[in-house]
């Protein structure tokens, strides 16, 4: 392992260095990436963002949106430049698994490995960490490695603010969910005043739906979301023919399970969605129930406790009956 006067060190001459964040980025993934390119490019660095896949297109307006590689389409071109990287920084995951075929890449790299990251159960393959799962996101996390562990708050410029706040802003439901604490305040505060243009964002992030985004949320809510009063639960399952007849991209369908869980009295929400090479299912729940636990238990994903993913080889009939028949074991979490 590194320690940070190790990895200052290393940072104080210039070196190829890749940064990477976990697939099908969101918000945070993309913010923290992109804020960390700014400062090291910054700092001379020749530096390379690689995301195992592709993003929906209501992030890419971000600064430096066009120096990203994606792997999926660029796999020759991403592998070289892993294998000839000094350093790798992986930012907002913690287990190869979660970078899909990059994973093995990455793996076998001699880099050094720099985890940042605010997920549950980080797997070893780092050479210096540094992990939170208190912080909000991991666009606080880089925030925090440059102003204070850096002690380099002065080079934060506009477009690094623009991009470490809206991971923030993502990761947080705007500001809403328990782990906005008044220390994330002051960090998004901070921001501001470095250049985020707070109501510009928000207004790029959530504004931004395509029409076809809108009338398939309004198909999911009047004709697929079901209630399981019994278990305070709700879930909105889509199949791959839904999908296809309202022409859904990356990114459309999601936060549409935020929807399921703005019900009254529901502690537990499910979105499942037959993708094309698997069932994907995205939980979210409110107070100390453990969305995640089900996920890694059951579904071969993880996550935080009120918010989490994982998928299945099952059809989506099966995954649907497999996710209701679990629900008698959590009655007492769902209904105290
Ligand atoms: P979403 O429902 O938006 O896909 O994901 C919610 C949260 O669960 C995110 O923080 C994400 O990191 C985590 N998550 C989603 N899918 C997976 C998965 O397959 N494995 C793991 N470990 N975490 C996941
Ligand atoms: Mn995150």
């Amino acid at each position: 392992m590194l320690n940070l006067a190790e990895l200052k060190e290393l940072l104080a001459k210039p070196k190829n260095i890749v940064i990477t964040t976990h697939h099908k980025p969101d918000g945070d993934a993309l913010g923290s990436s992109l804020g960390l390119y700014h400062y090291l490019c910054r700092k001379e660095h020749r530096v390379q963002v690689i995301t195992p896949t592709d993003y929906p297109d209501f992030l890419n307006w971000m600064p430096g949106n066009a120096d990203v590689i994606i792997y999926t389409e660029k796999k020759e071109l991403s592998a070289g430049l892993v294998k000839q990287a000094d350093l790798i920084f992986c930012l907002d995951f913690n287990s190869l698994s979660r970078i899909n075929d990059l994973g093995e890449e990455v793996k076998n790299s001699s880099a050094q490995k720099i985890m940042i990251d605010h997920h549950l159960d980080p797997e070893n393959f780092d050479d210096f960490r540094y992990w939170d799962t208190t912080a909000s996101s991991a666009s606080q996390l880089v925030y925090e490695f440059i102003a204070e562990l850096l002690g380099d708050k002065n080079s934060i410029t506009a477009d690094m603010a623009t991009c470490l706040y809206t991971g923030i802003m993502t990761d947080t439901g705007s500001f809403r969910f328990p782990g906005t604490t008044s220390n994330v305040h002051r960090i998004t505060a901070d921001l501001i005043d470095l250049g985020a243009d707070n109501a510009a964002i928000h207004q790029l992030v959530y504004n931004h739906a395509s029409e076809n985004r809108l009338r398939f949320l309004g198909y999911c809510l009047s004709n697929k979301l079901e209630i399981l009063y019994e278990y305070n639960t709700a879930l909105i399952t889509v199949s791959a023919e839904e999908l296809k007849r309202f022409n859904i991209n990356t990114g459309d369908s999601e936060g549409i399970v935020n929807y399921a869980l703005s019900v009254d009295g529901i502690r537990l929400a499910a979105f499942i969605i037959e993708r094309t090479d698997k069932v994907k299912l995205s939980l979210r729940s409110t107070g100390t129930f453990p969305a995640n636990e089900i996920c890694k238990n059951y579904f071969y994903g993880g996550g935080h406790r009120n918010a989490a993913g994982g998928q299945s080889e099952n059809t989506l009939e099966q995954v649907v009956h497999q996710f209701k028949s679990l629900l008698p074991e959590y009655k007492n979490l769902l209904t105290q």
